[in-house]
């Protein structure tokens, strides 16, 4: 690892904030190199700190410590970032013989300079308790690996020298600020302390030194590591085991992973060669499937993966058996431990749910499990960086892994508990989070409504069009009002098979499956069937008839596959149209064609009930724009159709306003409502249409 610090770099940082005190402009600068080295810490497992005199509102001049707050990335943290708290209080604490997690939560966040700040870091004791102006605190990979052995004493010492301390487990909190603290006075001559399955302390009074210390010190760990890799290495075990389809393998896992589950979750497939490789090589299934690096990882991945090796089934029955057996085995395993270690303590807790978050599959990849893709991609992460550090540890020594009662300590600590409480609320307001949803038509102003809703209801949309100008224009509107992320647009042809089935793998490969379709996809044209032109018709029939059942068919592979290993619902929501039943003259096209598109729906709900697909049609009324994209449908037929019933083009959205019961404009956001409804699941209903018309009584289905 590159010691990173670059003394003009630091100084031109400290210029460029005046307002900032120098120390913690340069606190800010060390933080950041160590949060750009993946290897130090991953996703906020790492805190630094610095202390400093703080003039008050009163004049007076108080100690502070300055420290690392929760929900920011060292790799970019800022000044907001570091809550200061009151040192000289802190210290007193130390005094205690026992502190609860939450009572020194609680002194934490009463001993602000700022309410308004961040919480700061659970570890903001063993900050203030250590003496040095900078403390730096990481998980490195290369030293939580030397950890993990069995006796690592002597081995650390030999590596790294003496000038360090090593201390066991010790779970965070309260014990292990006054453990730490007590090390270095006895041994005040230190530049570090290890911590065992945990990582790594360094600290000095410069911002400089104290970096400098923890790339010194991870950097020789990192230096063993290598040379024993390369002295001894993984033997590769065989080559060619034909890998299993993704198409097929990741809908069967993701439905076995919801087997039971109150939400479905969203899969990131992380793959290359090195990794591919690491799954292939000799013993692997018994070096991967060992507990976690450090605890932390305990609440993004449980402690252990599931190890997932189906290449010996090429029969997709038996592929779905297997899968299924070794999520129960997991499951089961899961659920146990649990039991053990309550029964052991005699204290109620939450059982979370005995799903796994990450699992090794060899031929495939690493796969990161979440409600959230952003869950997912943490899990693969810590996968990712798993693997190789243990993969460089079994050329030292056999793994040794942290007792289920400390892992037990940390996955059901009474603060990750509270986090979960508040977790659920949360989710109760997002009824579609950890689903995929497909709209087709996604350049249009109905699927910005539907789009939108969806979002909102926490679903990962995907927007199609033939249209990549009009599709990406709406993908960039939704964009300004949700989180960017959870929106892609895919370039499809619904009327091609080709391009359909191209479209469903891409959601496959990036979240493992499907929920959620809206065949939404939809043209107009006005003409008397005298004059109707045969292509015309041919083209309309082709986009609003064969669109919906191109749709139909290439999702129902996925929806059944999902559904044979776990019990997942999915959606078909049709964008039918009030014309079904409430035709008019000089537009036989669009109506006949979205009759058929109708009558389709309804054939699918009979037909894919049995594998728990619920197929539902809205019809609504004449949606004309949002948010300045226009429907592309009424660009063209609007006009028309006013001038066919002699009436004057302009006065149009009045026109359809008047004419329902309720007097009301139809918004695309009212299909989204209706879509949001559907694919919540709330009623057990199939088969039906919802009118989102205004009430217009000569379109009442019937
Ligand atoms: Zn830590």
């Amino acid at each position: 690892m590159k010691n990173r610090y670059r003394k003009h770099e630091a100084r031109e940082f400290v210029l460029a904030q005046p307002a900032c005190h120098p120390d913690l402009a340069r606190r800010i600068y060390t933080s950041r190199l160590i949060g750009r080295e993946s290897c130090l810490v991953l996703h906020g497992g790492g805190n630094t700190s610095v202390k400093l005199p703080k003039e008050t509102l009163l004049g007076e001049m108080k100690d502070a410590l300055y420290i690392k707050g929760s929900g920011w990335d060292l790799a970019t943290i800022q000044e907001p970032g570091f809550p200061a708290l009151d040192l000289a209080y802190l210290r007193r604490l130390r005094a205690l013989d026992a502190l609860t997690d939450e009572e020194m939560v609680n002194q934490c966040l009463t001993h602000l300079f700022d309410s308004a700040s961040p919480p700061p870091s659970i570890e903001a004791l063993v900050h203030a308790f250590l003496p040095h102006r900078f403390v730096d605190h990481t998980h490195a990979d290369a030293i939580v690996t030397l950890t993990n052995m069995a006796e690592p004493e002597a081995r650390l010492r030999d590596i790294l020298g003496d000038s360090i301390a090593i201390l066991p487990w010790i779970m965070p909190g309260f014990p292990l600020a006054k453990t730490v603290s007590a090390c270095y006075e006895n041994r005040p001559d230190i530049e570090a302390i290890i911590l065992g399955n945990h990582g790594i302390f360094t600290f000095a009074e410069t911002a400089e030194q104290a970096y400098g210390r923890m790339i010194h010190f991870v950097s020789l760990a990192e230096e063993y590591l290598h040379s024993q890799q390369q002295k001894k290495g993984g033997k590769k075990k065989r080559g060619g085991a034909p890998s299993p389809d993704p198409g097929i393998f990741l809908p069967l896992l993701r439905g076995a992973l919801t087997r039971d589950a109150s939400s479905p979750f969203l899969l990131h497939i992380r793959t290359n060669e090195v990794i591919r490789q690491r799954l292939d090589r000799e013993r692997a299934r018994e070096i991967f499937s060992t507990g976690v690096l450090t605890p932390d990882h305990v609440i993004r991945t449980k402690n252990y993966p599931l190890w997932l090796d189906v290449r010996e089934f090429t029969e997709e029955e038996r592929m779905a058996e297997a899968i299924a057996s070794a999520m129960a085995t997991y499951e089961s395993a899961y659920t146990g431990y649990f039991q053990e270690q309550v029964a052991a303590r005699n204290e109620p807790r939450i059982m979370l749910d005995s799903k796994p978050r990450l699992i090794f599959a060899p031929g495939l990849g690493i796969i990161g499990v979440g409600v959230t893709e952003k869950d997912a991609v943490i899990a693969a992460d810590i996968g990712e960086h798993t693997l190789a550090a243990k993969a460089m540890g079994a050329a030292v020594a056999p793994y040794q892994e942290l007792a289920a009662g400390h892992i037990f300590d940390m996955e059901y600590w009474s603060l990750e508990q509270a986090k979960l409480k508040k977790g659920k609320m949360l989710a109760a307001s997002r009824p579609l989070a950890g689903r995929t949803a497909l709209v087709t038509g996604g350049g249009g102003a109905i699927a910005v409504g539907i789009g939108r809703q969806l979002l909102a209801a926490g679903a990962r949309g995907f927007l199609s069009d033939i249209d990549p100008v009009r599709l990406q224009r709406v993908c960039e509107l939704l964009g300004q009002e949700f989180d960017p992320t959870m929106i892609s647009g895919i370039a499809m042809d619904v009327t091609e098979a080709a391009s359909v089935q191209q479209g469903l793998h891409e959601i496959v490969m990036k979240y493992g499956g499907l929920d959620i379709l809206v065949p939404n996809a939809g043209l107009a044209l006005v003409s008397t069937l005298a004059e109707l032109d045969d292509l015309a018709l041919k083209r309309a029939l082709d986009v609003n008839l064969i669109g919906v059942f191109q749709m139909i068919k290439a999702a129902t592979p996925i929806f059944r596959r999902q559904r044979r290993t776990g019990h997942l619902p999915a959606h078909i929501i049709i964008n039918s149209s009030k014309n079904v039943f409430a035709p008019g003259a000089a537009f036989g096209a669009y109506s006949a064609s979205k009759a058929g598109a109708h009558q389709l729906g309804k054939i699918a709900a009979l037909e894919l009930a049995e594998i728990g697909v619920r197929v539902n049609m809205i019809n609504a009324d004449g949606i004309f724009a949002d948010h300045g994209i226009s429907s592309g449908l009424w660009d063209v037929v609007g006009p028309d159709r006013m001038r066919s019933r002699n009436l004057d083009p302009a006065g149009l959205q009045e026109y359809y306003r008047n004419r329902n019961l309720l007097k009301t404009e139809v918004l695309a956001d009212h299909v989204g409502h209706a879509v949001v409804f559907f694919a919540s699941g709330l009623t057990p209903t199939t088969g039906a249409t919802l009118p989102v018309d205004g009430g217009i009584a000569a379109a009442f289905p019937r």
